[in-house]
């Protein structure tokens, strides 16, 4: 047998799009993806996936079921084999009854969504009480609206806040969603103090991690929750369940670096933003954006740190570039970020800057051989450039690499 706790959290951790689309290529159609239908046979396409409900349905001859059924149905496997191959797609271990993994897994239920949406609560409560949280993020220019719309929040500056609203503070779920650290002598506090509080939202609206930033001088500025049963921080994009219709109609979106950068722009009309979370962009990231829409934009600081991000973004889109899809490469002026440029100089400049980005065909092409022959390109995409290397990329401009 397996747990029925640890379908929910395969079925939580897959997105049925990606999953459908190893077999059938979809098309985009609305908020639904069609296709012709691989169980019967068709000439207009009458069969959904539907990414909210996570689910698929064939108007023609009625097929339906969640990503576990479409495997069985289309790679004609059975029910155990199917979570085991959906399984492996997520690096998950199907657990067995005697080992650890099982365990684990076994207590990733489905309740610790709800645990995480207590937390969420709690946090956007605190926010309404606390003058100098809602202080900090008038002063960088946010609505009470958009603040609502991420659901940001506010831990206050106390060690236990959150035995407020958990009466059982010991309780195994808060250390297994990151929210609370043992320390030594089993003494326990909550990771997230005097912070504001980002909300990390899965494509289905659920909370399965929080962004935490100081609002004084504090270290470090940015702290997420840890992985965890619900969070990976490879396969998640703050800001994409908020975004994802303005991508759509858009047909672009733009991979920046911090959730304030997100947050902000869309307080300025740039609502198809999204941000990594600590980490490099992923292939699994790049694959992701590319099937949402034409155009992927990487906006990074210019910093040494944010070219070096550019790269190793670089490096790991281009396997997957394909007709008609294209990626960008947008630097901002080293003394700002997307947050600073877009509420000094308004939407309009800031769009002019993702305009201006050149295809790869007018990049000097001296710059982009040497790139190619630095041997950067064919190595492991695992190392990021060198300083050297990195220090080569122009600063106050815009790059594109159009393939
Ligand atoms: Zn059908």
């Amino acid at each position: 047998m397996i747990p029925k706790s640890f379908i929910q959290d395969l079925l939580n951790r897959l997105d049925i799009v990606d999953v459908v689309e190893r077999y059938v290529p979809l098309k985009k159609a609305g908020a639904n993806y069609v296709a012709c239908c691989p169980f019967h046979n068709e000439k207009s396409p009458s069969f959904t996936v539907s990414q909210s409900k996570q689910f698929y349905h064939c108007f023609g001859c009625g097929a339906h079921g969640t990503a576990i059924g479409f495997v069985m149905e289309h790679a004609g496997l059975g029910y155990v084999d199917a979570i085991e191959e959906l399984a492996r797609s997520v690096n998950l271990e199907v657990p067995h009854e005697r080992s650890a993994a099982g365990e684990h897994h076994q207590k990733a239920a489905p309740d610790l969504y709800e645990v995480m949406q207590t937390a969420t609560r709690y946090y956007r409560e605190q926010l309404k009480i606390s003058p100098r949280a809602i202080d900090y993020l008038k002063k960088r220019g946010l609505s009470g609206e958009i603040a609502a719309k991420f659901g940001i929040g506010y831990a206050p500056d106390a060690w236990q806040n959150l035995a407020a609203v958990f009466a059982d503070y010991q309780s195994e779920v808060l250390s297994e969603t990151g929210l609370v650290i043992s320390g030594d002598e089993g003494k326990r506090y909550d990771r997230f103090r005097d912070r504001i509080m980002f909300p990390i939202v899965n494509v289905r609206g659920q909370v399965i991690g929080f962004g935490g930033r100081v609002l004084d001088k504090g270290e470090p500025k940015y702290l997420n929750s840890p992985e965890t049963p619900l969070f990976e921080k490879g396969r998640e994009l703050y800001g994409l369940f908020q975004a994802q219709k303005a991508i759509r109609g858009e047909q672009r979106v733009l991979v920046v670096e911090g959730y304030m950068d997100v947050v902000a722009l869309a307080q300025h009309g740039v609502e198809y933003a999204v941000a990594t979370l600590g980490t490099a962009t992923t292939p699994y990231h790049v694959q992701k954006l590319l099937r949402l829409c034409e155009h992927v934009v990487f906006c990074f600081d210019g910093d040494k740190a944010g070219q070096r991000a550019a790269w190793r973004a670089l490096e790991n889109a281009l396997p997957y570039l394909q007709d008609g899809k294209r990626i960008s490469f947008l630097f901002l002026p080293v003394e700002h970020d997307p947050d600073s440029f877009i509420r000094e100089f308004g939407k309009a400049a800031f769009e002019q800057r993702i305009q201006e980005a050149m295809p790869l065909s007018t990049y000097p092409r001296q710059s982009w051989k040497r790139y190619m022959t630095s041997g950067r390109l064919r190595a492991s995409s695992q190392n990021p450039p060198s300083k050297k290397q990195g220090a080569r990329r122009p600063r106050h401009s815009a790059v594109c690499c159009s393939a």
